[in-house]
């Protein structure tokens, strides 16, 4: 089927490169489609084989999300979306399915309905599914917007306490969350209740309409969003900690490797450098270095220097650096988590080599029944695979240590140091 898909003459006119776009497209959505109805069913047998085999009701289906997330290489965090909108749309909303399979809606499109019919009774839902699709031909032209808009309306006309509901209920869901930006820059979101959001933006735009200075408009509004925050200047160095791999060639200016900081990502190095320069420079900051060694092939950690290495302290330490982010495979979730893969009641020993950094949700989603991960070091390679109930399994290796390329032959020295280090283990 992929081999029909992909093949095409690539001496095509553009009208029929147009119209494979346009049929692919289509393919796209019906392809959704199907994989709603697989997950749907595959939910149903899972609790019907739980139900016979005595699980309570309120247990049934644990695991499932992740199991979804990773057949569909995605981060476990999206699995028990994909569960809810495939169980919604397959035993609720028959008329969205079918313009999705049609392909007069995208999956995110149809997903975007279903949010908006979260809150509604079944008996309603069902109503909202008729009312906006059942003629799919309308759909056609309508944006991303509009069709939320759409379904947002049609909730309200049915239920309108239930959206307030909600709406109340969201504000439990606060947050603030960072992200990479390209060019070594962030995005720091908070969601907020409009009110306080509302708020926020004022203040912000009341300082930048109240500045005369060089700076545009942006620039004071996120200089005074950090200095309010923080109660620092912008030109002092920041008073966080913050966690800089780099390889010492790259410090001393003998490459230009890029480094890691953790919560973040890779930096370039000339950036590491001024980092690492500020915290050096400044008086009231408090900069330490720890030696790390990374192995000669795999390039990942094999130890490092700490003064309580032998202890737990020591050891998690050892694996958050190794593994930067939650190790289940998809997830870039922050490690929260230090988790023995084959857990201690089944002997599993605290070492380095049985450790794994894990974010919460994933920790507690490898507790469900059926599942178990096993860790292997070949050649300083750390990997740890994932097995699910149905006997899937995934592989997640830990990412290799900051630096300049790796010598593909190394020194004896290098060989008896990193064969001498590797056993790492907790007391
Ligand atoms: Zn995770």
């Amino acid at each position: 089927m992929f081999e029909s898909l992909c093949d095409f003459d690539s001496g095509s006119s553009e009208a029929q490169l147009r119209a494979r776009v346009q049929e692919l497209e289509r393919v796209k959505s019906a392809a959704a489609a199907a994989q709603v109805r697989a997950t749907a069913l595959w939910a149903a047998k899972r609790r019907a084989a739980e139900a016979a085999a005595g699980v309570p009701a309120a247990k049934q289906g644990r695991g499932l999300a992740g199991e979804v997330a990773l057949a569909r290489r995605d981060a476990p965090v999206r699995g028990g979306r994909h569960l809810d909108f495939a169980n919604a749309l397959f035993n609720e909303m028959p008329h969205t399915l079918a313009a999705l399979a049609s392909g007069h809606l995208s999956e995110w499109r149809a997903t975007l309905i279903v949010r908006e019919s979260a809150c509604l009774s079944v008996q309603h839902r069902r109503e909202l599914d008729a009312r906006l699709c059942a003629d799919a031909d309308r759909l056609n032209g309508w944006s991303d917007r509009r069709v939320a808009a759409a379904a947002k309306k049609i909730a309200c006309e049915l239920d309108v306490a239930a959206v307030v509901d909600r709406c109340a209920k969201a504000a439990q869901d606060r947050c603030v969350t960072i992200r990479p930006a390209p060019d070594t820059m962030t995005y720091v979101t908070a969601l907020l209740p409009v009110a306080q959001g509302v708020g926020v933006y004022a203040a912000l735009t009341k300082a930048a309409n109240t500045t005369f200075d060089d700076r545009s408009r942006g620039q004071v509004m996120a200089d005074t969003l950090y200095e309010q925050v923080t109660g620092r200047s912008v030109a002092e160095p920041a008073s966080v900690t913050l966690n800089l791999v780099m390889a010492d060639t790259t410090l001393f200016g003998c490459d230009q490797a890029p480094a890691w900081l953790d919560g973040y990502g890779p930096v370039p190095a000339q950036i590491a450098c001024i980092l690492a320069g500020d915290a050096v420079t400044d008086g009231t900051a408090k900069a330490s270095l720890r030696r790390l060694y990374r192995h000669p092939r795999s390039g990942q950690l094999v130890a490092m220097e700490s003064r309580s290495r032998l202890f737990p302290k020591g050891l998690a330490a050892f694996i958050a650096i190794r593994d930067q982010s939650c190790r289940t495979p998809y997830c870039d979730a922050t490690i929260r988590h230090l988790d023995h893969a084959v857990p201690k009641h089944r002997a599993g020993p605290t070492s380095a080599a049985n450790g794994l950094g894990l974010c919460e949700a994933c920790n507690y989603a490898k507790e469900a029944p059926g599942w178990s991960v096993n860790t292997e070091e070949t050649n300083g390679e750390h990997v740890a695979e994932f097995t699910t109930p149905t006997g899937a399994t995934y592989h997640s290796t830990a990412p290799p240590l900051p630096g300049p390329p790796l010598r593909r032959r190394m020194s004896l020295v290098e060989g008896g140091l990193s064969i001498d280090l590797v056993t790492f283990d907790a007391a």
